[in-house]
């Protein structure tokens, strides 16, 4: 995978197309991926703190959300095509999970939040396989997600914990599985919700 250096973190030269390919490719090898889709807010942590970059630096995928970084990158004659965003992935990631009836668990948002998206994902694509959920604001040392999740063993985990959350719990807990993509969605269950 090829990658641009912007402000000290590396993105992956990869077009939205490519990288839900990729990634049905590993879901289908039940390999373990981890995908970031950062913004300049992001990036901007990142270079402040140094535990939040080691924690990027961890990632499979980090992509661009955000036009700004796309220009950059031109600046820095390394192009990247195009933003992609995780709310834009998880769209094309629930299609893939209807039709090859792929497993997800969706971790995030508030409880209310989280059963309207649930149920919105139920309606729009019956064949996936909801196999756990819990909201976002749980005690960070004092939970049982990871064990939920390695009991469902899902295909994909959508993490809606907000940046920097959301990077951190990924970063801190993607030792525990052994398959998975798990990919940060931001505020995507809001939308998903309704
Ligand atoms: N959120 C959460 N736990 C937290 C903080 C935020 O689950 O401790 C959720 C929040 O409810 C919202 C989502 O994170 O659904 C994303 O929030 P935001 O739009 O601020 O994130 P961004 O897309 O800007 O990263």
């Amino acid at each position: 995978m090829k990658h641009v250096i912007i402000l000290g973190i590396p993105f992956s030269i990869i077009n939205h197309h490519k990288l839900v390919n990729n990634l049905n490719q590993q879901i289908q090898s039940a390999e373990k991926s981890f995908v970031i889709t950062a913004n300049p807010e992001i990036v901007m942590r990142a270079n402040r703190e140094i535990d939040y970059k080691q924690d990027l630096l961890r990632a499979t995928y980090i992509t661009a959300d955000g036009i700004g970084i796309v220009k950059a990158s031109h600046i820095l004659n390394n192009p990247l095509h195009e933003r992609v965003t995780g709310y834009d992935v998880m769209m094309d990631l629930l299609q893939l999970s209807n039709y090859h009836q792929y497993k997800i668990y969706l971790l995030g948002a508030d409880q209310e939040t989280l059963e309207y998206t649930k149920e919105n994902i139920e309606t729009e694509y019956p064949s996936v396989k909801i196999v756990g959920h819990h909201n976002g604001y749980f005690d960070w040392n004092n939970n049982n997600i990871v064990e939920e999740i390695n009991q469902s063993s899902p295909d994909v985990v959508f993490v809606a914990l907000g940046a920097p959350k959301q990077e951190q719990w990924i970063s801190q807990n993607i030792d525990h599985f052994q398959k998975g993509v798990f990919i940060c969605v931001g505020g995507s269950f809001d939308v998903i919700s309704g």
